[in-house]
């Protein structure tokens, strides 16, 4: 039967829900409070350049091509994707680099020029990863609403270390110090702490060795695009600039949703892509709750903040040995990573990620010129950082830094700057404590654990995004779109 469904933000797990839903046939409204789509993967456009907020790391290309087809169309038709290799540039603190390559074999070529040893660990790390994505990748689309499904994956979990920290987890394998943080970065990319991150997370490893890593042509945000140009080819409805300050719940069902101004549209079914504790906490009356609690949402572990700079330069910096995306460790790294997780303090030093776009597509700057953007780990807003004194500062360090190591003359030949923060994250993208990537990944906040993609306490109700199972991270929020599309369906 035909409902009425509004989706509250448009983040990818917003945009694949919404898509999913018109593409059977519901009437389907998707609200967000900017002025544009994506949340997370919103595209600034400054001075003719284009830059990706956000995601900048695309695996799993069959899951938009799902949600394409469903839709009776083709994903060629709507965006271009382009396999990279290498994934990544890791750089030491010396400025040495490690090719994380797709293939196998090319791996072992990069091992070999760091610690030949090695080779034979990691290829046990791999065939130990490939055992827990083979148990674990059919769950990735699944709801958790009951323990029992949790009873089901649990001794597969226990059987291949999944438990373990993913740290641990690679140390077993691998002995060379900075290779151990090479193969066991991926929990960053969800907002955990490699440190205590379960080892069933690695399953992000063997997504990227199925399916590759991608970059789409004119950028992220041409993905954002074409989801929201789907949508409406499909007859679905879009509302920017529409904040919704309340879902409505009447007899433990919602009913529709207001605005500021207090006005309010029924709806029959509303799916949240708010963060989920920030939904919980100012999006539904207090008095409704019984399970998240205001207490409740405070205890859980939030994943770290983050400071990412735009810049575009009027110069090229190929001969810089970047490529296109990087990754530079720190010497303090554990410590780094107790600081901004454990310990909620903003370290001194950073870890950062640096995106080179412009190496694999010009078109998104002008001519001659190149587009970046640097992001750094962080604390949450629990610091206490007041990040409206020091964050000019804080950019300016990160700058300084680059031009040090990596991009002589950065600031003199700056012409494009933008940057967000901690506040920006709480403010602006509406998320709990400013945190990046919701609740932490860690074991007792995943699956099961981590709040439901269909509500526990109101009916009609249904979350989509970083903050619900799967986690963070563009295919887990695709996913979620699908899980909760598939619960209402089955309504
Ligand atoms: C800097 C950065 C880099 C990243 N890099 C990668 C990467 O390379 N690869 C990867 O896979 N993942 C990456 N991630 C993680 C990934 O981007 C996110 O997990 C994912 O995009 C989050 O999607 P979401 O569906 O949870 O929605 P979000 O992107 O969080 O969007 C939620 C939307 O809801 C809107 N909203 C909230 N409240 C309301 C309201 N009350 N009314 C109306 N609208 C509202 C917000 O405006 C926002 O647009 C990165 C994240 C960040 C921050």
């Amino acid at each position: 039967m035909k409902k009425k469904i509004a989706v509250i933000g448009s983040g990818f797990g917003g945009l694949a829900a919404a898509n999913r839903l018109a593409a059977v046939g519901h009437d389907v409204h998707l609200f967000d409070k900017r002025d544009k789509l994506g949340g997370r993967a919103y595209q600034y456009e400054i001075d003719n350049f284009k830059f990706d907020g956000g995601p900048t790391v695309i695996t799993a290309p069959y899951i938009f091509d799902e949600i394409f087809q469903l839709a009776g169309k083709k994903r060629e038709d709507y965006f271009e994707l382009v396999p990279l290799d290498p994934f990544y540039r890791i750089f030491d603190e010396k400025g040495n680099h490690f090719d994380y390559r797709h293939q196998l074999n090319d791996m072992l070529t990069e091992i070999d020029k760091w610690h030949p040893a090695d080779k034979k660990g990691y290829v046990k790390f791999v065939n130990q990863t490939k055992k827990l994505f083979e148990k674990l990748h059919p769950y990735t689309d699944q709801p958790f609403l009951s323990f029992s499904r949790m009873l089901k994956i649990m001794p597969d979990v226990i059987r291949f270390y999944g438990w373990q920290a993913t740290y641990a987890f690679v140390s077993r394998y691998i002995k060379h110090p900075f290779l151990r943080r090479v193969f066991s970065f991926h929990p960053l990319l969800i907002g955990g702490n490699p440190f205590n991150t379960p080892a069933l997370y690695t399953l992000i490893v063997q997504f990227e060795k199925e399916w590759g890593v991608h970059y789409a042509k004119g950028g992220t945000g041409k993905i954002v695009q074409a989801l929201g140009q789907l949508l409406e080819d499909i007859g679905g409805t879009i509302h920017l600039n529409s904040e919704i300050k309340e879902i409505v719940i009447r007899d433990k069902k919602v009913t529709g949703i207001k605005w500021a101004d207090d006005s309010y549209e029924p709806f029959d079914i509303v799916v949240s892509n708010g963060d989920v504790s920030f939904t919980y906490a100012h999006l539904i009356h207090k008095q409704y709750r019984k399970k998240w609690t205001d207490n409740r949402l405070n205890r859980l572990r939030y994943s770290n903040s983050l400071v990412v700079i735009y810049f575009g330069t009027r110069r090229r910096y190929l001969d810089s040995g970047l490529h296109h995306h990087n990754i530079i460790v720190n010497s303090r790294y554990k410590e780094l990573l107790r600081d901004v997780f454990k310990r909620v303090t903003l370290p001194n030093d950073f870890s950062l990620y640096l995106h080179m776009p412009t190496i694999t597509d010009s078109t998104i700057a002008p001519e001659g010129h190149e587009s970046f953007y640097v992001l750094s780990l962080v604390p949450h807003m629990d610091a206490g950082v007041d990040w409206d004194s020091i964050g000019q500062e804080y950019r300016e360090r990160v700058l300084m830094f680059l031009e040090d190591n990596y991009l002589p003359d950065l600031r003199e030949n700056i012409v494009a700057l933008h940057h967000i923060d901690p506040p920006h994250f709480q403010n602006t993208l509406n998320s709990y404590k400013g945190a990046a990537f919701a609740t932490q990944p860690s074991l007792l906040q995943s699956a099961y654990f981590r709040p439901h993609s269909k509500s526990e306490e109101f009916e009609n109700l249904y979350f989509v995004g970083a903050g619900t199972h799967p986690g963070a991270g563009v295919p887990a929020v695709l996913s979620s779109g699908k899980i909760a599309a598939n619960l209402i369906d089955q309504s």
